[in-house]
């Protein structure tokens, strides 16, 4: 089935997306992980959302997401690795899965961290977001998981079930350094070598420039029109992932405002 719209990432901005889609009638797929690796969960109380004077991150998010479901989003639990243009759709891979959506919104929350030296030169020649995809390329050989989400232990288990030798390592900390020229030889953490041929990296949260090819970015921002219209026509963006303030309330605004231009977009094609 292609989706009217596929939604990446599951915090406000997405919920409110999705509600606001839904309300139109469109035809909605959340791509997110689990709820624990949403920054916002580890939020005791949300003091300043109007309406909701003692909510918790938790709370708020948990419920949001039944919300969304309720008015009839569907959930596709996973990381997206890659938005690929099809000619008139966009493809989603979602670990093995996959996706497809007329139009694409972008609520990936803000992305903090930095890449790790060596990352970006050596990825693809070792360097990889998704076990899934590429851990049997390193069938009988050494690898290494640095896994800064939920289901870090779970990755490094399948690769181990796939024959790998692996090390995980999981301390957001620690100084991470890729080793190697024209591939992966080896990670270096905290000064410490464990030589290896892959290393998989696992945050929840990716630039969202390394998903899609061709998205316009404003520093770690995703450069956005008012409309919340993204560089590449059918992409929107909407929440901490376009820029200041990083809170809730305007994330719930700026998902609103990327679904009601989405399906603008989808009826004016349709047209
Ligand atoms: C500890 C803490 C306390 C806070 N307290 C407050 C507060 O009291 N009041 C307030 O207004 N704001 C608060 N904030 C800020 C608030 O959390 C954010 O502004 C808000 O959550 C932004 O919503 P969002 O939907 O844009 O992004 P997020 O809530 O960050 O959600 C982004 C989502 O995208 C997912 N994602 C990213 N990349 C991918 C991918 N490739 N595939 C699948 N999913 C992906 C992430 O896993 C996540 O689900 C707090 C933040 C933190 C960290």
């Amino acid at each position: 089935m292609t989706f009217d719209t596929v939604i990446i990432g599951g915090g406000p901005a997405a919920a409110s997306a999705a509600l606001t889609l839904r309300a139109r009638n469109k035809t909605v797929c959340i791509v997110t992980g689990e709820i624990a690796d949403i920054p916002l969960s580890r939020s005791h109380k949300i003091a300043n959302y109007p309406g909701l004077p003692e909510v918790s991150g938790r709370e708020l998010l948990e419920t949001m997401e039944t919300q969304a479901l309720a008015a009839g989003a569907e959930l596709l639990r996973g990381r997206a690795t890659a938005v690929m243009s099809l000619g008139g759709t966009f493809g989603v891979a979602v670990g093995s899965d996959f996706c497809e959506g007329r139009t694409v919104i972008f609520c990936t929350g803000v992305n903090t961290g930095k890449t790790f030296p060596g990352e970006k030169e050596l990825l693809g020649r070792g360097v990889s977001y998704c076990v899934t995809c590429d851990g049997m390329l390193y069938r009988g050989k050494r690898a290494c998981v640095v896994g800064f989400t939920s289901d870090a232990e779970a990755e490094a288990e399948l690769l181990r079930s796939m024959g790998c030798q692996v090390q995980l390592f999981t301390e957001k900390k620690a100084d991470y350094v890729l080793e190697g020229t024209d591939k992966v030889t080896g990670l270096r953490v905290d000064g410490v070598l464990y030589p290896c041929e892959g290393v998989f990296i696992l945050r929840s949260a990716a630039a969202p420039d390394s998903l899609l090819s061709g998205l316009a970015m404003d520093g770690v921002h995703i450069a956005v029109d008012r409309d919340m219209a993204a560089s590449v026509p059918g992409t929107f963006a909407a929440g901490d992932c376009v820029g200041r303030p990083y809170q809730v309330a305007k994330a719930v605004g700026d998902g609103n405002v990327a679904a009601v231009s989405a399906a603008r977009y989808l009826e004016e094609k349709k047209a």
